[in-house]
């Protein structure tokens, strides 16, 4: 039987992501294992190691994290080895954490099983109560203002418009959050994906009434 030391990958992600302000932190990791393991129930033949340390290390290396914060994938494969995953799984981890977030722009990766639901799960805590809250977080932290009506959605922007343009926590909403449903891999992901949407729909109904001044 192999021991697989998954405590010491979440205290090096836990001291990683520590204090860390954009909402990358080691909370919303925390979030995305806790849901990864959710839409893991009842599955079987998926390794579930895998899917956790995935979870863990999912923002390891994202560009939205401070430099000093990022880890090369050699120190990731490292940490995956010295932690008792065979070279392969390390390799199918860091398979997961490069193609997690599909910005688009290149061909989709191709995720594992195991890649699809921690992609899942991740996505999970960008919609509901917690997507919310997220999107402004990150809003704050970027400068980005509240809301601006005469804001076209990144979509309908021109290359140079999109690269020099700015977005709004509201406009993110229409460009990225309320699309996820659609692109959840797992049935029980995309259930409580439209649920989480229709909390964010309610509030940006009444965010839209308070705008106007007509409540
Ligand atoms: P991923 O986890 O796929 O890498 P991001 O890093 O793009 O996702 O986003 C992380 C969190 O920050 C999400 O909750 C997302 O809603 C929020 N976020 C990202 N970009 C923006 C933006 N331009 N405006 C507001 N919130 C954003």
């Amino acid at each position: 039987m192999r021991n697989i030391q998954l405590n010491d990958i979440e205290a090096f992600s836990r001291q990683q992501l520590y204090n860390e302000k954009s909402g990358h932190d080691w909370f919303h990791i925390e979030r995305v294992r806790k849901n990864a393991l959710l839409l893991l129930e009842g599955e079987t033949g998926a390794n579930s190691a895998v899917i956790e340390a995935a979870a863990l290390l999912h923002e390891a290396f994202d560009t939205k994290l401070d430099v000093h914060r990022r880890s090369t994938s050699g120190e990731i494969f490292n940490l995956l080895t010295a932690c008792g995953f065979s070279a392969g799984e390390g390799t199918d981890i860091l398979h997961i954490i490069e193609n997690l977030s599909f910005k688009g722009g290149r061909e989709r990766p191709s995720l594992s099983f195991e890649g699809e639901i921690v992609q899942d799960a991740d996505r999970l805590d960008a919609l509901g109560a917690i997507g919310i809250a997220r999107a402004f977080t990150y809003s704050g932290w970027k400068g980005q203002d509240l809301f601006d009506p005469e804001l076209k959605v990144r979509e309908e922007m021109s290359e140079r418009e999109y690269r020099e343009g700015e977005s709004t926590a509201i406009n993110h909403f229409y460009e990225k959050l309320l699309k996820l449903p659609a692109l959840m891999n797992t049935d029980r992901g995309r259930k409580i994906a439209q649920s989480r949407v229709k909390v964010m729909e309610n509030f940006l109904d009444e965010f839209f009434l308070e705008w106007k001044g007509i409540k």
